[in-house]
């Protein structure tokens, strides 16, 4: 047997359950370091392009079984493994993108720059790049964001959808795909062409005031399979998605100053596979950077992260947009790798740059080449190629008046508030309610029942979908044809009357609480403290019948959790939350989220970021935290959160049974195969996010029990689904700084496999010993079987 050598490949962490994640592998080109690198950069890649598709070779690897948890069947198969270099050097839509940008002038190519705020799409904060020499390049209609069309100046014309977070919290890449496309769909409808989103930072500070806008979670592994699902749905319609903000806007306070301190290992680990499968598996059109400082530079001015990691190591081809205002330079920043100052070309003007293009510096040589000029021309045109946004035969009409809202859209976003409501609790199984209970009242309690305020954040991401379309708890209930009470915080003792009144025709007390957040401001606290007293008071005598709703932007405290039998909670749901979750409420929808984030015990559990690390001192604020984020700190220090990562319950219950790990040679595309299987144990058809956490060897120095792969599945009461989850490479590895890249650890793997990440619950497989020399012991081992097997006596 041949020593097994490191892999070198570096793939992204893709969720098994993905298919159309296959990576369409956004060619490796080499950064235009050189400013006339990019000519000679095309030319190699065509000439590269045409030789890699005649010489792609499959090879393939032996997989091996080395352990199981339940039961060990040693299985033999070959595995065609193709290689997922789709050829190195640029895309046609590149090459396409650098003939035009060729026949422009250099005027032409200027426009493509900047964003021009006195001709920006009207009634918006948005961006708007115009239309080159006339028809020939069309105009770059950019509009927010991460929740649907921002048309806040004209309400209810557009959808508000669930936010990114709650979609996060469906687990599931399909609707996170659907969720994207129907956005797209009503992007183009309104005649926009960039979508300023998704949102892919991580929920690393419980305060972040726009935590609701990302769709990682405080995952990786989660972030990086929803992201490039959500840009494949946009692009689908022909939208440039933009991956914001990169990198390290994970907080608001200070964000225009503070200055990111982030070890390498973390940055690889924890914040940038969102962008890196954003490049890989999705091809993004556009990549925003960010308001704050990395290590030392401002975000968008920053040659590390755009020229070095972005271009040379992720192969991006499209263009870098900075967030607005975020543009600090001329020549530093295009140098850095800026291509696009938003919203307005100030320092991009083209007065400016033709200035940088004439002048020289103290060894007279020119400070700015219009090879530069023409890269960034390129980038934005690579995009637009793409999108397809050059091949329109006629200019796409500026439609911002026009209403986009379509019964399929809404149909979608109540599926998803029913898909992404997460039943932390459910004593006594008191939901779902039975819908049909005869001489039985609810009462609703508290203003939240009727006001749509915690329903969507606020900043950029707002929409206004207009006060007629919300729907609230109360026009929920009150659309599903229940009979209820309901009485505002101030009628407490009203409401107690009442219920007392009702004595055993009670069915349910609903409580709604909620919190909210937006751009620009952390959140003061994470405590829901509206409702302390109510629930408490009702508790004494109705405990059993108390169903909290709590509408928020992330991380939540709820210390009244104990006084009640039931709570459901809801990032973000939208307008159509009333109808949504009335639909889990009464059992249409069994309830499908789970938690992308911890839900703590306390607010002071933020105690334990210290000043350095939030909200900084000095102008800095320190990741020194490294990977320990989310559930990776509670499970390091072994502290017990209020609710679990990868936590939620449903109208049914699961249990997993044969867990069997299967691990292959360090140079496959593939590091282990985990399959199992699921029982629905209830009595009712449910879907359940079936999770797999890995625990790396002590050496490798990562935190216990890390997501690695996910799937959504649906199981019908009594049935047994078998689920197989493929982790890729990439999910046993680690990213070694002395290296410079995704190393193998030796040693030995523990596999969990379950329903959350809460270790009681998990099934937790042998340790299996996956690199370095004990798996080619392992092959041996596995092949003294087989010849054992069939050898007869
Ligand atoms: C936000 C971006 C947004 C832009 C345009 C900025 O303040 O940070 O996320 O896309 O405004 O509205």
């Amino acid at each position: 047997m041949p020593p097994i050598s490191p892999s070198t490949e570096r793939r992204p962490l893709i969720a098994a359950n993905d298919a159309s994640t296959a990576s369409t592998a956004s060619t490796a080109s080499q950064h235009e370091t050189a400013l006339a690198g990019d000519f000679v950069d095309i030319e190699r890649a065509a000439r590269r392009a045409h030789a890699s598709t005649t010489s792609r070779i499959a090879s393939s690897a032996l997989r091996v079984s080395v352990a199981a948890c339940a039961a060990l069947v040693a299985v033999a198969t070959l595995v065609t493994r193709t290689s997922d270099d789709a050829g190195v050097g640029g895309s046609a839509a590149r090459t396409r993108a650098y003939r035009f940008a060729s026949t422009m002038s250099l005027d032409e190519q200027l426009t493509l720059l900047g964003g021009q705020v006195e001709q920006a799409y009207i009634g918006s904060t948005s961006g708007f790049v115009v239309s080159s020499t006339g028809a020939r390049v069309p105009e770059l209609r950019m509009n927010d964001g991460p929740q649907g069309f921002r048309a806040h100046n004209r309400p209810g014309t557009t959808t508000q959808w669930p936010c990114a977070l709650a979609v996060a919290a469906t687990f599931d890449v399909g609707l996170a795909h659907a969720w994207g496309a129907a956005m797209g769909g009503e992007f183009v409808r309104k005649g926009a062409n960039v979508f300023l989103g998704p949102g892919m930072n991580l929920a690393r500070v419980p305060l972040g005031g726009r935590n609701f806008e990302y769709i990682a979670g405080e995952d990786p592994a989660l972030g990086s399979a929803m992201a490039p699902a959500v840009i494949r749905g946009i692009q689908s319609r022909g939208v440039i998605a933009t991956a914001k903000h990169f990198i390290f806007n994970e907080q608001e306070r200070d964000r225009m100053y503070y200055d990111a301190q982030v070890d390498e290992r973390t940055m690889r680990e924890m914040y940038l596979p969102m962008f890196e499968a954003s490049i890989k598996d999705a091809e993004v059109g556009s990549i925003m950077c960010s308001y704050n400082k990395v290590n030392g530079s401002h975000a968008c001015e920053n040659s590390v992260y755009m020229n070095e990691i972005l271009r040379d190591d992720l192969g991006f081809e499209g263009f870098v947009m900075s967030d607005w205002l975020a543009t600090h330079s001329t020549v530093p920043s295009l140098k850095s790798g800026l291509d696009m100052e938003m919203p307005t070309a100030g320092l991009f003007s083209r007065d400016r740059l033709k200035q940088a293009l004439e002048a020289t510096d103290a060894l007279g040589k020119p400070m700015l080449s219009a090879d530069r000029i023409k890269v960034a021309a390129t980038r934005a045109l690579t995009s637009m190629f793409r999108a397809g946004i050059m091949d329109e035969e006629e200019t796409i009409p500026r439609a911002i008046d026009a209403n986009v809202r379509t019964y399929n859209d809404t149909t979608l976003a109540r599926k998803i508030v029913a898909k992404s409501a997460i039943l932390l609790k459910n004593d006594g199984n008191l939901l779902p309610l039975d819908p049909d209970a005869r001489n039985k009242t609810i009462i609703t309690f508290g203003a939240m029942c009727a006001q749509p305020w915690a329903l969507s954040g606020g900043g950029s991401g707002r929409v206004d979908p207009g006060a007629q379309n919300v729907l609230t708890v109360n026009d929920g209930l009150h659309r599903a044809g229940q009979d209820f009470k309901w009485y505002d915080d101030h009628q407490l003792d009203q409401a107690l009357t009442e219920a007392t009144k009702m004595g055993d025709t009670l069915q349910a007390i609903i409580v709604c609480d909620g919190a909210g957040a937006g751009e620009s401001l952390d959140r003061p606290r994470i405590t829901l403290n509206a409702h302390q007293e109510p629930v408490s008071r009702f508790s004494e005598q109705f405990r059993k019948k108390i169903v909290i709703i709590v509408t928020a932007p992330g991380h939540v405290v709820i210390p009244q959790h104990a006084n009640a039998a039931s709570i459901l909670l809801s990032f973000f749901p939208g307008e159509q939350a009333g109808l949504g979750l009335a639909d889990v409420v009464f059992g249409k929808h069994a309830p499908g989220g789970k938690l992308p984030i911890t839900i703590p015990n306390s607010e002071n559990e933020l105690g334990n970021f210290d000043q350095e690390q939030y909200p900084g001192t000095d102008g800095k604020v320190a990741y020194k935290e490294g990977l320990h984020v989310g559930y990776r700190w509670y499970n390091a220090k072994g502290i017990r959160p209020a609710f679990h990562f990868g936590h939620g319950l449903t109208y049914t219950t699961f249990k997993y049974t044969d867990a069997l790990v299967e691990t292959f040679p360090v140079d496959s595309s593939i590091a282990a195969n985990v399959s199992f299987s699921v029982t629905n144990t209830g009595d009712r058809i449910a879907s359940e996010v079936v999770q797999v956490y890995v625990t790396y060897p002590r050496d490798a120095q990562e935190p216990p029990r890390q997501l690695k792969a996910f799937k959504k599945i649906v199981v019908a009461a009594g049935q047994t689904k078998q689920v197989s989850l493929a982790l890729p490479a990439r999910a046993l590895q680690i990213w070694s700084t002395k290296e410079k890249k995704w190393s193998n650890v030796p040693g030995e793997f523990t596999f969990h496999v379950g329903g959350t990440s809460e270790l009681t619950t998990l099934i937790t497989c042998d340790p299996v010993q996956t690199h370095g020399k004990d798996a080619t012991s392992g092959v041996r081992e596995y092949f003294d079987r087989v010849l054992e097997y069939f050898s007869f006596p």
